[in-house]
């Protein structure tokens, strides 16, 4: 899907969209190629108004007036890739951290008395130090309490995710971080996360495992963000083919560089994060879009009716790091920017006329009750 398409040719496709063409696809927008190139072109932010309109209706009639709250969970910051702009590099002097099943638990009990239910279960990738049968002990351990449990770890053939799946997690989130190849090679120099079309296959590996939520995205910030989103639409349109038990989930997240890492190459604006938000709502109505706490309290707040389904809230990036004190070498991943607290955000989010969902589902609907 993404080898007929390559980044030079999307960028001419982008490059060649008229006024007209934007129009032409708001009228009836679908997620296929054209309508990407035109919705996600420079032209199109002469008429984001009206996709903004056209977004919040469909949000309306999809969702509701509701918001789902989530937070990552950090396990362990253990890895062995050397992504150039992340904070757990292999090669960065942080303190390492891996969490036993014991302290998981108490992890996640801070959010579940905030009322966050959705967990996001994260690690670095060292499997051989921080393995399946680790995340599955903690899976096992939280499901009863938790709504659901998505995974951030290591990609996974079916097995893994098989196994992960049985010990309760629902989700998955897979970031390719670019779909140039040529790029991808930049950024990740060494270790298992070099292999571009292995880090593809695995997200099919996923919904093969049959999670019920695939969460894509590209890393905003390292390439031209147009192309990257056209791409996006390319693997999700295909994902939701091919797997059509799962819904798709995208994230846009603008890259937060740490200290002599990758900085922002390719800056994207507010504006334009707008665009990329309400032009995949147009074109995936039933797909959650996700922003976490990344982005700045009054961008999230303002996105809110835009499209936006499933926010973070009072993340920490450092395994450890909710309600303990952590010793001062312990860096996050990255720094959040919205800073508020998960009872801050949740006012913000029914100030704006939004309910917040702790629990939108139950694991017995589809007998795999614990
Ligand atoms: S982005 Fe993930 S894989 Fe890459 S260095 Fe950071 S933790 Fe490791």
């Amino acid at each position: 899907m993404l080898e007929r398409h390559p980044p030079s040719e999307i960028e001419a496709g982008l490059q060649a969209v008229t006024d007209e063409d934007v129009l032409r696809v708001l009228a009836s927008p679908g997620p296929d190629l054209k309508t990407a190139l035109a919705l996600f072109s420079g032209p199109a932010m002469n008429h984001l108004e009206k996709m903004a309109g056209l977004a919040h209706r469909i949000t309306l009639a999809r969702f509701g007036r509701t918001i789902s709250l989530y937070a990552p969970l950090y396990l362990s910051n253990h890895c062995i890739n050397q992504c150039t702009y992340c904070g757990f590099n292999a090669r960065r002097k942080v303190t390492r951290i891996q969490l036993s099943p014991e302290e998981a638990v108490s992890q996640a009990q801070c959010l579940f008395v905030q009322d966050i239910r959705h967990l996001l279960l994260v690690t670095g990738e060292a499997p051989n130090q921080y393995g399946l049968d680790c995340i599955g002990a903690v899976a096992r351990r939280v499901r009863r309490r938790a709504a659901s449990i998505a995974v951030e770890i290591f990609p996974c053939d079916l097995a893994g995710y098989t196994q992960l799946a049985q010990a309760g997690v629902d989700g998955l989130v897979l970031y390719q971080e670019t779909y140039d190849p040529q790029r991808y090679r930049e950024f990740h120099p060494a270790g298992p996360k070099k292999d571009f079309y292995g880090r593809l296959a695995a997200m099919d590996a996923g919904g093969q495992a049959h999670f019920r939520s695939l969460g894509i995205g590209a890393l905003l910030g390292l390439t031209p963000h147009r192309v990257e989103a056209v791409s996006m639409v390319l693997h999700g349109a295909y994902l939701m083919r091919k797997y059509p038990h799962a819904r798709l989930a995208i994230s846009f997240p603008r890259l937060r560089p740490v200290p002599s890492g990758t900085p922002v190459l390719h800056p994207v604006s507010d504006a334009e994060l707008v665009q990329l938000v309400i032009g995949f709502r147009l074109l995936f109505p039933d797909a959650e879009l996700v922003v976490s706490t990344r982005e700045s309290a009054q961008l999230r707040d303002r996105l809110l009716p835009l499209g936006v389904t499933r926010i973070s809230a009072g993340s920490r990036t450092t395994p450890g790091g909710y309600g303990c004190d952590l010793p001062d070498s312990a860096a996050g991943q990255f720094e959040p920017n919205d800073q508020r607290s998960v009872g801050e955000v949740i006012q913000a989010v029914q100030a704006a006329g939004y309910d917040t969902v702790t629990k939108d589902f139950d694991a017995a609907f589809i007998g795999d009750a614990p």
